[in-house]
């Protein structure tokens, strides 16, 4: 009986198909015997965290496949906040921001560079210049993380409900700070709403007017001369990851995201950076879930490689980044393949198409199962499209939660009720009966 799941997560893995990969996907078309072994001894599957067609950014799909709803959310902005190790408080709401560039077009802020490529001193020289803000009870702080980019965090009578300023598309016009439409009465999200933009606007000017980037325009380099923002989170409490399936947590990664992720789930967290050798990294990163491997139930092993890869939308460096990923794989668990103590999961949460105008799009990823007693298929390779013939068909969401603990034999029989919570899992953490009163 298998004891703990290392869930390999390729991040971004499934994408679309280019006549010029031969009419396959960059998975397709990527020489992976190491995945086709896995995928040939195992049983395979179509996954998507939620809905087919739904584009999903990786946060929420890793949520959904941690097995929470939509609703029990906190936001990007918050889980990136809690990942860089801000001190955020109750009832604070945090921010995604960054620095662009923006040109004025009839007072209309129109986005014309996502990211100029801002020198370190540069970045933290006009963030400074931003950093604190304050009114009518209302305050922004300005944290850098990482070159232009941070979480800005306000505080004060504020919600988190409010849209984004950004639109990640250059060429056309920032969005305008609203309160969502559910919260559209209710006066903390339109008060807050109405501080961002005065924010916004004081950042700009200061920005637009800030000598660095008088000196980066006198050079022919673009300003960096707004702070845009989006996604915006707030911290709410939660069912720990291990209370609610029964097993214990560990997420090895390299993301704020998911580090964020992991601690808000009350999963243990390794923190792992990335070189320029995705396929060692991800050796690396499963050696280390090898070792750890019978402290902990499931294993969640990152790598953001293929996601980065799709994202400058080109489909051969993408699949050059699968087969580096590969070798890797195979690198780490050649030799472990037999132990009777491992469930693979091999899957990733949300495809990114390396072409075209979408971010993330809605198709499933293809999820191999792999380990003592899984039911075996005919699929011989993996992929978006062989996995889908598999044994374990669609899956959606949390299934793939309830499958990994059914084959580590911890899915309850409906109906049992061993402790007062239905918990998905068996044994409960019981209570024992006892004749002392
Ligand atoms: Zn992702």
């Amino acid at each position: 009986m298998a004891k703990t799941c290392i869930l390999i997560l390729l991040d971004g893995l499934g994408d679309r198909s280019y006549s010029f990969l031969g009419n396959g996907t960059p998975l397709e078309a990527a020489h992976t015997p190491f995945l086709d072994r896995i995928a040939a001894q195992g049983s395979c599957g179509a996954f998507h965290a939620a809905l087919q067609g739904q584009a999903l950014p990786s946060e929420n799909a890793h949520f959904a496949m941690f097995g929470y709803q939509p609703e029990e959310f906190p936001g990007r902005g918050f889980l990136e906040g809690l990942g860089w190790g801000l001190d955020m408080h109750p009832g604070e709401v945090a921010l995604l921001a960054h620095l662009s560039y923006v040109s004025v077009h009839h007072g209309a802020l129109i986005l014309e560079e996502k990211r100029p490529d801002a020198s370190p001193e540069e970045a933290a020289e006009l963030i400074r210049a931003v950093e604190n803000w304050r009114a009518d009870g209302i305050w922004f702080r300005f944290h850098q993380t990482r070159g232009v980019d941070g979480i800005l965090v306000a505080g004060g009578p504020v919600s988190r409900f409010i849209t984004d300023s950004d639109t990640m598309m250059p060429g056309g016009p920032l969005c305008a700070v609203r309160p969502w439409a559910s919260q559209a009465h209710d006066p903390k999200a339109r008060k807050t709403a109405k501080a961002l933009y005065a924010y916004l606007r004081f950042a700009h000017l200061k920005l637009d007017d800030h000598p660095v980037n008088k000196n980066r325009c006198a050079r022919g380099e673009s300003p960096a001369n707004a702070v845009v923002t989006q996604r915006a989170g707030a911290y709410s409490g939660v069912e720990p990851f291990h209370h609610r399936w029964g097993i214990r947590g560990l997420s090895i990664s390299s993301g704020a995201v998911y580090h964020g992720l992991a601690r808000f789930l009350d999963m243990d967290v390794i923190k792992d950076s990335d070189t320029d050798q995705p396929g060692d990294d991800l050796a690396r990163r499963v050696g280390i879930a090898l070792e750890k491997s019978g402290q902990y139930g499931l294993i969640h092993v990152h790598t953001k490689v293929l996601d980065e890869a799709a994202h400058k939308k080109d489909p051969n460096l993408k699949m050059r980044a699968i087969e580096a990923l590969d070798k890797g794989l195979e690198q780490a668990l050649a030799g472990h393949l037999d132990d009777p103590d491992i469930l693979l999961v091999v899957t990733s949460d949300h495809s990114t198409p390396s072409s075209g105008p979408l971010i993330h799009s809605g198709e499933t990823v293809p999820l191999a199962l792999h380990g003592q007693g899984v039911r075996l298929d005919h699929v011989r390779a993996f992929s978006e499209i062989a996995c889908a013939r598999g044994a374990l068909g669609q899956l959606r969401g949390k299934e793939c939660l309830l499958t990994i603990l059914d084959n580590l034999e911890m899915s309850k029989l409906q109906g049992i009720m061993d402790t007062p919570e239905d918990q998905p899992y068996w044994p409960g953490n019981r209570e024992s009966f006892t004749i002392l009163k």
